[in-house]
């Protein structure tokens, strides 16, 4: 057999709860909530299944939950995407993701990734014959290098992937980044797409700049979401794209064929659940206070931090502690102490080891005590 994706393993989020489950090990590693999802939330998908919506959706998905995703995207940016031909749900941002990536690459086609990586990005792009081009961002505060960037890009970039707020950096885009991009892409024919999952999780005051916001920029990109982080429920597997209608109806023709459609009672349910903005406004300072949390109680031991500035993700750099691989430190971390975590090295193509690991803080109060105690004695 000759692999299509010769490099690629088992991802390193499956990997590294496996092990916290095979150790009953604390899991801060994948990143999801030990919290449950909103008692109302759950009552809706009840009723929209008991009301016989079970059958398949809308192809694009159905109409209120594009119509809510547009007028959120309205009073939080004051952009409008049209619900018809601009909005499309999908099964979480992976598969938007994925299929934006088929939809649009071609082989031979470059495409500009920022790195550290999201996993899914680099084998999507590969398995379309596609290459990519790792633009690093600098330490310790995971900027992007403006003076190297533009040697990135040739007559064959066709995308560029950015991502913000940032997994697994916790670091967010500023203003003067989407500036420069969009000076840079200027009479070229290069597509972004933006991965804004993490529109919500942003802290200290901070803005999230939604590529939306920049109209050289929004006319060529497609902009992914996610409900699993805004709604505290990733395995309902439930996101969107945004994008102008000529991308949009480029994409669809893809999405058609990947699920057809997504899960017609949760979209229903989350429609509905949209409308209030109550529901998603305060998020940030929700995980803020995680995040303040988690740090406060991990003062007294010997890893350093950089408080994030959005997404639900710390990294934690343990050069103090240990000079093991990441890998093996994680690896050793979760069997010994029983505390899981993400090395960071897996979302570099060169596995470069900075001696940081990431850990997810959306959790408990209980949680993140109990896994702070450790911490404070490695
Ligand atoms: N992009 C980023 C940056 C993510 O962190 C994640 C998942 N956590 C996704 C995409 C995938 O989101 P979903 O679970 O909705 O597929
Ligand atoms: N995005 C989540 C993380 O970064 C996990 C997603 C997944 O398991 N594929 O941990």
């Amino acid at each position: 057999l000759i692999s299509k994706l010769p490099f690629t393993g088992t991802s390193i989020f499956a990997v590294m709860s496996a092990l916290a489950k095979e150790h009953n090990a604390i899991n801060l590693s994948q990143g999801f909530p030990d919290f449950p999802v909103s008692e109302e939330l759950i009552k809706l998908v009840n009723s929209y299944m008991k009301k016989g919506l079970n059958q398949y959706a809308p192809m694009p998905g159905i109409l209120p939950l594009r119509e809510g995703i547009s007028e959120m995207f309205e009073t939080r940016y004051g952009v409008k995407y049209h619900p018809e031909t601009e909005v499309t749900i999908t099964a979480g941002a992976t598969q938007g993701l994925f299929s934006i990536i088929s939809a649009f690459i071609r082989p031979g086609d470059e495409v500009v990734v920022l790195e550290p990586a999201y996993d899914s990005y680099a084998p999507a792009v590969m398995l379309q014959g596609g290459m990519v081009k790792y633009a690093r961002l600098q330490a310790p505060d995971y900027s992007i290098n403006w003076d190297t960037f533009p040697a990135l890009i040739s007559g064959r970039t066709r995308m560029i992937i950015i991502n913000s707020p940032h997994n697994p950096t916790g670091t967010i885009i500023k203003a003067k980044d989407l500036k420069k991009l969009d000076t840079l892409l200027k009479n070229r024919d290069i597509l972004v797409l933006s991965d804004e999952v993490y529109e919500h999780l942003i802290f200290d005051g901070h803005t999230h700049e939604s590529i939306c916001r920049y109209p050289g920029l929004a006319s060529r990109s497609l902009l992914v979401g996610s409900f699993g982080k805004t709604f505290h429920a990733t395995g309902w597997k439930c996101g969107f794209v945004l994008a102008p209608p000529q991308l949009t109806a480029e994409f669809r023709k893809v999405h058609q064929f990947v699920v057809f459609a997504v899960n017609t009672p949760v979209q229903h349910a989350i429609a509905e659940y949209l409308r209030n903005p109550e529901h998603y406004k305060h998020l940030g300072r929700f995980y803020q206070e995680k995040r303040d949390l988690f740090l406060n109680l991990i003062k007294g031991s010997r890893f350093k931090a950089v408080p994030a500035s959005g997404t639900y993700f710390q990294l934690l750099n343990y050069s103090k502690i240990s000079d093991e691989k990441e890998t093996a430190f994680a690896e050793r971390l979760t069997r010994e102490f029983k505390i899981a975590s993400v090395p960071v090295s897996p979302f570099y193509h060169n596995q470069e080891d900075n001696k940081v690991l990431r850990f997810c803080f959306a959790k408990t109060t209980e949680t993140l005590e109990k896994a702070a105690e450790i911490l404070c004695r490695i």
